[in-house]
């Protein structure tokens, strides 16, 4: 049977390129280059949380220094903060409402 043989072989030559794909996805996850010297390096960065802008990657809060978003930043901040409280008092309610009845019952 020839044609059982001309499998083998694609099925051999397919985990060769297999392999060899493996080993160029082992440079980086993102596919991009890490040296500096290549035209498509992209410098470790993040982004200001409101308007996307690139800053540096210690920038803290991660904001771009603009009046504009130190302002949204701080307002998301107000509101994060008050979802927390929320978050911890809810249950807290909930559950002294449960102890309540309890005693109130028993
Ligand atoms: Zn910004």
């Amino acid at each position: 049977m020839a044609n059982k043989e001309k499998l083998a072989d694609q099925i051999r030559a397919n985990a060769e390129m297999a392999k060899r794909g493996e080993q160029k996805r082992k440079g980086g996850k993102t596919g991009l280059p890490k040296s500096a010297s290549s035209n498509a390096y992209v410098a470790p960065h993040r982004h200001c949380t409101v308007c996307q802008c690139p800053i540096s990657l210690k920038r803290d809060p991660p904001i771009c220094g603009e009046t504009k978003c130190e302002e949204e930043y701080a307002s998301r901040e107000r509101q994060r903060k008050r979802w927390n409280i929320l978050l911890y008092v809810a249950p807290g309610i909930m559950v002294g409402a449960f102890a309540l009845q309890i005693v109130m019952g028993g």
